[in-house]
């Protein structure tokens, strides 16, 4: 019997994220975001969850490549747009729509040789100061393009770095309008937590929205509001057995460091899933998981290959016993896979993308 651990990607909970996503954001089309291997689900894995979106989006070419040979023939965004001139080559071949941030890539279009004319995400800097052109340099950069026999259509994009907190986004909105104001074209502007607290705006969905974190069922804006508050299901279940049990006295500790001890008599769980297998050795005592569907929390230190779990009030648990790490248990329950990251100190995101090679993945 291979190892007691596996990852479930749900195909259901995909698509009613998609649709939550819509609602939210009534009128846009939808970006599916896949980079990163789809968050760590894997795109192949993902796709019929999510083939209902309006196109696709993700960074790198062999990830494009995967998309197409699944038979998707709609658009395909790199939010990045090309690295190199010969990226463009293969931008021409796949039918990519891409991200034009800065002058260099205009450069390289410019040089370009290409029968049919490429769509391009002309990327405003509006304040998160990673990619895009100034405010200052964007309608310069507008006009360069457009004047480009390469260049097709022209959308206008940008990226919030607070929609999901306090400041939010309409300082950046703001610089956004001003300088766009009178050009024409198509918007893409909101990110997950965008789309759900201010999909309601038009200016903020604008023309696309690209929820990445969202589709996956994790919430943008946690702890703030869960996925439960956005009505958001996940869509990766990670889970395993237990193993082992021990039989804790007064005074024993549990696992490496001895960072627990117990202080009465107490039952706990040896669970077959450790760091390597993605779950974070940064979550302590008292990071809640599920037995049997019902919560507990982690006692001691996450080792390699296996933690361990507080089996007090759960006298039907022992070896072979079900634990849900994230997602969704047997019976329906659901611990979100960002009340574990908040216990590790980072976010869902992460999480998910760490997701180990090693643990078998399948899809219902
Ligand atoms: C990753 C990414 C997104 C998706 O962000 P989420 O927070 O996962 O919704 C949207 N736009 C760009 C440019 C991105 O790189």
């Amino acid at each position: 019997m291979p190892r007691p651990i596996a990852a479930t990607i749900h195909l259901e909970a995909l698509r009613h994220n998609l649709a939550r996503l819509r609602r939210a954001a009534p009128d846009a089309r939808v970006w599916g975001v896949v980079k990163a291997n789809a968050y760590g689900h894997g795109i192949e894995r993902v796709f019929e969850g999510l083939r209902g979106a309006d196109g696709f989006a993700l960074l790198d070419l062999a990830e494009a490549g995967r998309v197409r040979a699944l038979g998707w023939r709609g658009p395909i965004l790199l939010l990045e747009g090309v690295f190199e001139p010969r990226d463009l080559e293969l931008c021409s071949r796949l039918g990519l729509w891409h991200t034009v941030h800065c002058a260099e890539q205009i450069d390289m279009l410019a040089m370009h040789k290409t029968q049919s004319p490429h769509r391009v995400f002309l990327k405003m800097n509006s304040g998160m100061n990673r990619l895009g052109f100034a405010p200052a340099h964007f309608r310069s950069a507008w006009t360069r393009l457009e004047a480009l026999p390469q260049v097709d259509e022209i959308t206008l994009m940008t990226h919030f770095s607070d929609a999901d907190g306090p400041k939010g986004v309409a300082a950046q909105l703001q610089v956004f309008r001003d300088v766009t104001r009178d050009l024409p074209g198509e918007r893409s502007l909101a990110n997950s937590a965008a789309a759900l607290r201010f999909g309601g705006d038009a200016e903020v969905r604008g023309d696309w929205i690209r929820p990445g974190i969202a589709a996956y069922g994790s919430s943008p804006d946690f702890p703030d509001h869960d996925i439960a508050h956005w009505e958001l299901q996940p869509a990766m279940t990670l889970a395993a057995r237990i193993i082992a049990t021990q039989e804790l006295q007064p005074g024993d500790t549990v696992g490496y460091g001895s960072s627990f001890t117990a202080d009465a008599p107490l039952r706990i769980g040896v669970v077959a899933c450790g760091y390597a297998d993605g779950y974070p050795r940064h979550c302590s005592t008292g990071t809640p998981v599920l037995v049997n569907g019902r919560r507990t929390r982690l006692v001691g230190r996450v080792s390699m290959d296996m933690l361990t779990v507080d089996l007090s009030g759960l006298p039907d648990a022992g070896t072979g016993s079900e634990v849900t790490l994230w997602g969704r248990a047997a019976g329906g329950a659901v611990l979100a896979i960002d009340e574990v990251a908040r216990a590790a100190g980072t976010v869902g995101y992460e999480l998910m993308c760490a997701l180990a090679l090693r643990v078998p993945v399948s899809v219902e």
